[in-house]
């Protein structure tokens, strides 16, 4: 069974929780992350719980998640010098929260290859 009544990020969605929301449409959710990895962290979220990216079946919704990853890292200024989309999937792919989302990390060097 998906666990969405204690999922954060359905708490998030729900409003229960807050966040330093960007975007909120219909599909989608984009905040701030709590823990910022880069003077640009932002999450993007299906509203959908979906687990983890081993669960995507719409390839659309991916490519729109993308898209509007693209759009922010424009819009906070950070696509001029370039930026990192990341998207943890499962226990050894780092993966802390079970809810599908893009980490866009921009606004510093980062390195490769990552930890
Ligand atoms: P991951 O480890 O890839 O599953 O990423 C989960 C991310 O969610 C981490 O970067 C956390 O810092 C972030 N996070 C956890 N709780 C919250 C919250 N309440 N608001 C914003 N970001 C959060």
């Amino acid at each position: 069974m998906l666990d969405t009544k204690n999922c954060i990020f359905c708490k998030i969605i729900r409003g229960e929780i807050p966040s330093k929301t960007l975007v909120n449409n219909k599909e989608l959710i984009a905040f701030r992350d709590i823990a910022p990895q880069a003077p640009t962290h932002i999450l993007i979220v299906p509203k959908k719980h979906i687990p983890s990216l081993d669960d995507v079946t719409d390839s659309d919704l991916l490519g729109r998640m993308m898209t509007l990853a693209a759009a922010l890292a424009r819009q906070e200024g950070v696509a001029k010098t370039g930026y990192r989309v990341v998207i943890n999937t499962g226990a050894d792919g780092g993966q802390s929260v079970d809810h599908l989302h893009i980490h866009l990390l921009g606004g510093r060097k980062m390195t490769w290859p990552p930890g």
